[in-house]
């Protein structure tokens, strides 16, 4: 089946436009990796991996406002092959003291609107590769980001997502656990803030944060 849809959709690479994936092992080569995040703002460490920019960014905006949810397992793949040849010791930390990696919820009507979670899907996968552990039952968003979009300046967004999630109900036994945030894009770093306020509410002995990309 896949073999026929790839005939009739062929995967086109992001960044030189040659067929057969969305990004060749060529491109792919010319990625900027990033480095780890020292604490900070509550967070124990930090991870952004690329640049939101080439590529990158074409295969999140496919992924996000296309629906081309096939492109999210190459990514997840890329992310699980950097963080085990460039970042070993910190997989395997995370590895040794069960950290849970939890996507950044979508409002539900965004949910059902895209039909998906892009964040959550890459988590997911990612989750799967690296043998950690994952929940999305954990934190929930209660304020739809439609109203985020809208707010350009940096310290009203600040504002405006001081309260955005709250604590899933079957997140109460999670206390005293390692989490690792988990967003597809981060640019202002407020929406990863917030989502952490509400997880030191279970009192978690480390909070991480870990995003495919960087604004
Ligand atoms: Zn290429």
């Amino acid at each position: 089946m896949s073999l026929i849809l790839d005939l009739i959709f062929p995967k086109i690479c992001y960044g030189c436009g040659k067929t057969g994936d969305y990004l060749c092992s060529k491109c792919q080569k010319h990625l900027i990796i990033l480095n780890t995040k020292a604490p900070k703002n509550g967070f124990d460490g930090g991870l952004s991996l690329f640049k939101y920019q080439s590529s990158i960014k074409s295969a999140i905006t496919d992924l996000k406002y296309n629906f081309v949810s096939d492109n999210s397992t190459i990514l997840a793949d890329l992310m699980a092959k950097i963080l085990k040849s460039n970042f070993p010791n910190l997989v395997k930390y995370w590895h040794q003291n069960n950290f849970i990696l939890v996507p950044i919820p979508l409002h539900q009507s965004r949910q059902n609107w895209r039909g998906f979670n892009q964040s959550e899907i890459l988590a997911e996968k990612l989750s799967q590769k690296l043998n950690l552990n994952f929940s999305n039952q954990i934190i929930v968003r209660h304020q739809n980001n439609s109203v985020q979009a809208r707010l350009k300046n940096i310290k009203d967004r600040s504002i405006n997502v001081a309260n955005i999630f709250s604590l899933h109900q079957k997140s109460g036994n999670l206390k005293y656990k390692n989490f690792i945030l988990f967003d597809d894009v981060s640019t202002t770093n407020s929406t990863l803030l917030s989502a952490q306020k509400t997880l030191k509410t279970l009192s978690p002995s480390q909070c991480w944060y870990l995003t495919l990309s960087v604004g």
